[in-house]
Order: structure tokens, then C-alpha cells, then sequence
């Protein structure tokens, strides 16, 4: 039997007229049908978070702590339930949604609980005679509009920053993963956050998403999805403040003084986990001449035995795309690819699925190599597990083709040689640079990107930027 999910809306359930199905993408069940947001329900939602917002950021920011850690705990109790929840909702696959994600977000709870009790201002004594400092004052109601891929941690990379600085939220999650967070929303509750403080919104983008943005009442936004959805945002938002984690495509660039198998091993993991459907993928991966050929036999041999099929299998590295519609885009830049002219070395097919498996939307693991970057399967952010292989011969011609996106989100830099490293960190335009590794985050980190991924960090004290008013006091004296 099907579940019926509902809003969270200061602290109650709350249906609606309309309703949508989410499915599991790896069998086309459906997981349950999930009430649909408009107007009315975002009027509700942001109404309870006004109504709540006074209260919680008068709670002194120990006890808005201790509260917060004790979600944490909640969730690192509850990781197998939740992880095997997110995988049935989204595909991503058990290895990873057990060990990392739901553990992660756990983290940001705790991490973000100890960082509202360190927040600090400046203070400055000025020529004038007057002492100024800064206080960080949360903003009051925040949207926080997330995406279907990384569904609960990216939940809680945002919920945790936002609450821990005294705001209070009204959540819309992916209508494709809509369930770990309504669990969220639960979670809040129990671990004895006062209702209205965290309110959760299911619905479309155009039905639900937009009506939130466009709130009056709402002070800042915090978005993570696609550069399209962040431009038609950014224009409707007028004077809120708000974040933008948006798309990438970013280089992964091997020299030939790389170490050559570590490099192809974390080639592999940053195109392929999730099944390329994450904002950082290396996808498009730049490698040296010397080494080019021998890279793209052994990078396609590796694709070639990455298992594919049940994400909650446990030895399973490839689950399934999140929808049908993704599927088509996916699919349609394997047959644009070829037509381009790039060489299809790996894949491109369906992959051979368990019988239970056959209405998911599945696709194998594909490989282009000898793709010139201005095709424009290097150019879009595909979503998929659809790596561009691009030889170059210099690191001038290396940091050119990096730079030749309208993307700057993530990037990647594999090599030995120490000047190169700090030559090329300075000059490739992203808003991260890993060097000598996969993408491994740590909560310090500024996390972000720019040009057409995306304006502001989060994490940190830069989620103050995000979640706070810097106001100034002037004391003369
Ligand atoms: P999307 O832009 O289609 O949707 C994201 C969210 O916005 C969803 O909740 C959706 O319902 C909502 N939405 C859609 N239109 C809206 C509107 N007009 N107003 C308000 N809300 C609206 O993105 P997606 O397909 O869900 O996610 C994939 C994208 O997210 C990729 O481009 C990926 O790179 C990006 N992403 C970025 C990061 C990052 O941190 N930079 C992380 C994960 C995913």
C-alpha cells in the first residue's frame, strides 16, 4: 500500500487538494502520493514561520545549540531507516547514502550547533570617537528551495545554518525526492524544536517554488538546483538576500607527472558516484597527451565493470537516473555526442537489469573520448554518467579549455608538480579547486562557485552572509 504524505506546516500535517506521485526510480513504483502545494499552503507555511521567528531567535543560541545537536543525534540513530528511504526515493545507491550522506547530514547539525555559539562581529574604534561593532542578527524567514540528487543532505546543509543563526525556515523540497524530508520535518519535531520554526513545503517549482520566493515575507533564500531555475529566481527575488548553488561542468586535469592511479581512480569516482547526477562531477576530464591513450583504455575498462543495477544492493556503484524525463536528456546527449563526432568508447546502451528492475530508468555507464571542448556535450551539464574525455598538450592550453565554460563550480587538478599547482589553482575559474584528490569536503570549507554556477558561499561562517543582517553600532563617546 501506498503512504500519503503531507506538508508540515507549524508543526501540523496539512494536506492539499492537489497531489503527485513520487516514484522509485529504480522499479517505476510508485513510493507514495505527496500533498501539492500553492499559494495557500506557502501562505500557511510562511505565516508559521513569521509567527514562530521572534521566539526562536530569542532562544539563546546555547539552548538553539543543544537542540540542534540533539537532531543530529536523531539522525545518526535513525541512518539505516533514512539511507535505505532516500535510496528507495531517489536511486542513489545504499554504499553511499548508509556511510556518507545521511551520516553527513548528522554532521551539519553538529557542526552547525557549536558554530551559532562562536559567532562573533568586529569591533573598531574609530578617529570620530566612536567604538562600532558588528552584530549578526538573523534575517527572519528563509526559503530554502533544494534539488533531488543529494535530497537530505543537501536538506540539511541548509536547514542547519539557517536555524542554528536564529532564523526560521520554510523548506521545498524536490517534488522527484520529496520523502527523507518530510522524515526531516518529523525529526525537528521530536528532537523538541518549537513548531513553525522548520516548515515543510511538497510541490512543483511553478505551483509551490515560485509563490515561496516571490513571499513578501520572506527575507532570504536559500537555492540549490539548476542555473535555469536560479536565473528565473534571481529576477523574481528583487531586494531578499539569497545563495545560489547552481550547475557545473567541471575539468578534471591529469598531467603526465600525475600519480596515474590514483588519479584514474578518482576520474572514475567523480563522474560516476551518483551516477554523474551530482554538481561537482569531474566531467569533463583533461588529460595529458603523453598519457592520453593509455588513460582512455583504462578509464573505459573500468567503466566497463562498474556493477549497475539494484541501488539497495550494497556492492551496486550505478543505480538508476531519478526520472523518465532525465532519462531523455541523458539519452539524447549519448546520440548527440556521436553525431558531434566525439568516439563513443564505453556504453551509450541499456544496461541488463534484474526482471524486478525493468521500469527504471537505467542507462550504462558511456564514455566519449577525443572530445574537442566547443561540442556542445562538453559544454552542457549533462547530469549523467557521461564523462568528456579532452587531450591537451600544455598547461596553458589546460587552464584555456578549464576556463571555456560558462560553469564555475568545482574543479580538479592531478599532478606532482608544486609551482603548476599554484600556478593553475590562481588562474582556473571555480569556486573550488581539489588538488591531488576526489572531491572531499569538510565543513570549513567555503563551499560555492561562480560565473554561471552560482553567487555566495555556504558552510562556515560564511553562511552568515546567507542567514544574517551584519548591523553596525556606532557608540560615540
Ligand atoms: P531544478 O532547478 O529543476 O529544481 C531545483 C528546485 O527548484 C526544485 O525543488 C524545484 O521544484 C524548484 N523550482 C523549480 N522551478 C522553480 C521556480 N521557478 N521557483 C522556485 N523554485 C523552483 O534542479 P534539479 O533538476 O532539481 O537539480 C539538478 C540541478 O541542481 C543541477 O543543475 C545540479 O548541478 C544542481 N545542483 C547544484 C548543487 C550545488 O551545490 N551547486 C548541488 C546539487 C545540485
Amino acid at each position: 500500500m501506498t503512504t500519503h504524505v503531507q506538508h508540515l506546516i507549524g508543526g501540523r500535517l496539512v494536506d492539499s487538494r492537489d497531489e503527485f506521485e513520487t516514484i522509485n526510480p529504480a522499479t517505476g513504483e510508485v513510493l507514495a502520493t505527496v500533498a501539492s502545494a500553492g499559494q495557500a499552503e506557502v501562505d500557511a507555511a510562511v505565516a508559521a514561520a513569521k509567527a514562530a521567528f521572534p521566539g526562536w531567535a530569542a532562544t539563546p543560541a546555547k539552548e538553539r545549540g543543544r537542540l540542534l545537536r540533539r537532531l543530529g543525534d536523531l539522525i545518526a540513530a535513525d541512518v539505516p531507516a533514512l539511507a535505505e528511504l532516500e535510496t528507495r526515493d531517489c536511486g542513489q545507491v545504499i554504499g553511499q547514502t548508509k556511510k556518507a550522506l545521511i551520516p553527513r547530514a548528522a554532521d551539519n547539525f553538529h557542526y552547525f550547533a557549536e558554530l551559532a555559539q562562536h559567532q562573533h562581529g568586529e569591533t573598531y574604534d574609530s578617529d570620530t570617537g566612536h567604538l562600532n561593532y558588528t552584530l549578526w542578527q538573523p534575517v527572519g524567514v528563509c526559503a530554502l528551495v533544494s534539488p533531488w540528487n543529494v535530497p537530505f543532505m543537501t536538506a540539511t546543509w541548509k536547514t542547519a545554518p539557517c536555524l542554528a543563526l536564529g532564523n526560521t525556515a520554510v523548506m521545498k523540497m524536490s517534488e522527484l525526492s520529496p520523502l527523507t524530508a518530510s522524515r526531516l520535518g518529523e525529526l525537528v519535531l521530536e528532537a523538541g524544536i518549537p513548531p513553525g520554526v522548520f516548515n515543510v513545503l511538497h510541490g512543483y517549482g511553478h505551483t509551490a517554488g515560485e509563490p515561496l520566493i516571490a513571499h513578501p515575507d520572506v527575507r532570504a533564500i536559500s537555492f540549490t538546483g539548476s542555473t535555469a531555475t536560479g536565473n528565473r529566481i534571481v529576477t523574481a527575488a528583487g531586494l531578499k538576500k539569497f545563495s545560489m548553488e547552481l550547475g557545473g561542468k567541471s575539468p578534471f586535469i591529469i598531467f603526465d607527472d600525475a600519480d596515474y592511479e590514483r588519479a584514474l581512480d578518482a576520474a572514475i569516482f567523480m563522474i560516476f558516484s551518483n551516477n554523474g547526477q551530482r554538481c561537482t562531477a569531474g566531467s569533463r576530464i583533461l588529460v595529458h597527451d603523453r598519457i592520453y591513450d593509455r588513460f582512455v583504455a583504462d578509464f573505459a575498462g573500468r567503466a566497463a565493470r562498474l556493477k549497475v543495477g539494484d541501488p539497495l544492493d550494497p556492492d551496486t556503484i550505478i543505480g538508476p537516473l531519478i526520472s523518465r524525463a532525465h532519462w531523455d536528456k541523458v539519452t539524447g546527449y549519448i546520440e548527440l555526442g556521436q553525431r558531434e563526432g566525439a568516439k563513443l568508447v564505453y556504453g551509450g546502451g541499456t544496461p541488463d537489469v534484474a526482471a524486478h528492475l525493468k521500469g527504471g530508468n537505467w542507462v550504462q555507464p558511456t564514455v566519449f573520448a577525443d572530445v574537442d571542448n566547443r561540442m556542445q556535450i562538453a559544454q552542457d551539464e549533462i547530469f549523467g554518467p557521461v564523462p568528456c574525455i579532452i587531450r591537451f598538450k600544455t598547461e596553458e592550453e589546460a587552464v584555456r579549455i578549464a576556463n571555456d565554460t560558462v560553469y564555475g563550480l568545482s574543479s580538479y587538478l592531478w599532478t606532482e608538480n608544486t609551482g603548476r599547482v599554484m600556478r593553475m589553482a590562481k588562474a582556473i575559474e571555480a569556486g573550488m579547486t581539489f588538488v591531488n584528490s576526489q572531491n572531499v569536503r569538510d565543513l570549513r570549507q567555503p563551499f560555492g562557485g561562480v560565473k554561471a554556477s552560482g553567487t555566495g558561499r555556504e558552510g562556515n561562517h560564511y553562511s552568515y552572509e546567507v542567514f544574517c543582517e551584519a548591523k553596525n553600532v556606532a557608540v560615540s563617546y
